[in-house]
C-alpha cells in the first residue's frame, strides 16, 4: 500500500473532480512514489473509467507502474468490469470510495 501523504494527495485530486478519477500510482527512477492522473475518456464518467493506450505507454515508458487507480462515489467494492479489466491488463488494481474514503487494493495473481 502507499503511503498516507500520497493517499491524501489522491483524495484531494478526487474531491475535486466530478465522475470517476483515474491515474496511476507509479515509482519514479528514484523509487520516490507517485500519483499521475489521466484523463478519464469514458462517455459515462459518473460510473466508468477508460484510459487511453497512449497515455498509458506514455507513462510506462517513464515510470514502473505500482497500481492502476481510479475512484468510486459510493462503494469500495470492485465491479465485475473491474476485475475483467485488471485481468486483461495485468496490474495491480487501487480503488478509493470518495464517500467513505475506503481504500481497496486487488494485487495481481
Ligand atoms: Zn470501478
Amino acid at each position: 500500500m502507499i503511503n498516507e501523504v500520497l493517499k491524501q494527495k489522491i483524495i484531494n485530486i478526487c474531491e475535486n473532480e466530478q465522475g470517476e478519477v483515474c491515474g496511476f500510482v507509479v515509482k519514479d527512477k528514484n523509487n520516490n512514489f507517485d500519483f499521475i492522473k489521466v484523463k478519464n475518456r469514458h462517455p459515462l464518467k459518473e460510473s466508468h473509467f477508460l484510459i487511453s493506450p497512449v497515455d498509458f505507454l506514455q507513462i510506462k515508458k517513464e515510470y514502473i507502474i505500482e497500481y492502476l487507480f481510479h475512484s468510486h462515489d459510493g462503494t469500495s467494492i470492485f465491479s465485475e468490469q473491474d476485475k475483467y479489466c485488471q485481468k486483461f491488463h495485468n496490474l495491480n488494481m487501487l480503488l478509493l470510495c470518495k464517500k467513505t474514503k475506503i481504500w481497496s487494493e486487488m494485487k495481481c495473481k
